[in-house]
Order: structure tokens, then C-alpha cells, then sequence
């Protein structure tokens, strides 16, 4: 049984140095997914996720992008998102719950 940490508690992220070289070379909207990440096996999982706005007009996801742009049907706007970046927002050193199950 997986246990559901609360959401909406975004927090400052000591990551915020890759996350800035990311935003710099990005073209589309994307979601930026803080969790935990476990040391011992590698795994990451998430606890919320918050999407990035790619501040453009020409975008379906972003909120620069006209209200009326799709009524009109003619939106040749972009509609994919970019992938989404992981960031641990904490550091576990034990393994993470699913893996606890399997070897203890
Ligand atoms: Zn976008
Ligand atoms: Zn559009
Ligand atoms: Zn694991």
C-alpha cells in the first residue's frame, strides 16, 4: 500500500540550479514533478506535481494562449508538452516503500 503524501506543498528546491539551466533551453510547457528520491534504490517518487509555462502565445497549454484561439478552429497552436522534469525535493537514504515490500 503506497502511501499519498499531501500535495500542494510546493517548496523551495535546493535543485534550483539545474532547474534554472532547464528553463533557459525550453521551448514548451512542461510539468515539474517534486518527490522523494531514494538513494538506496534509485527510485524517485513523486509527491506533486506543478507545470512550467512556456509563456507563449502559440502554445495550447499556456496561459498566454488566446481564450478564443480554439473556438475559431483554426489553432495551429502546439499541443505537446515537453517531458517532465523530476525533482527531489528530499533525499531518502533507505530504499522507497514498493521496494521495502519486496526485499525488506
Ligand atoms: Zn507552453
Ligand atoms: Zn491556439
Ligand atoms: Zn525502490
Amino acid at each position: 500500500m503506497l502511501r499519498r503524501q499531501a500535495t500542494h506543498r510546493v517548496q523551495y528546491s535546493s535543485s534550483a540550479t539545474n532547474l534554472t539551466d532547464r528553463i533557459a533551453n525550453i521551448v514548451m510547457c512542461y510539468n515539474i514533478v517534486d518527490g522523494r528520491f531514494h538513494q538506496r534504490c534509485r527510485h524517485f517518487k513523486a509527491m506533486s506535481t506543478r507545470r512550467q509555462d512556456c509563456m507563449r502565445h502559440v502554445c495550447l497549454f499556456s496561459c498566454r494562449h488566446p481564450f478564443d484561439c480554439m473556438s475559431r478552429r483554426t489553432c495551429r497552436c502546439k499541443r505537446r508538452m515537453d517531458l517532465p522534469i523530476l525533482n527531489p525535493i528530499r533525499l531518502s537514504p533507505t530504499r522507497c516503500p514498493d521496494c521495502r515490500t519486496v526485499w525488506g
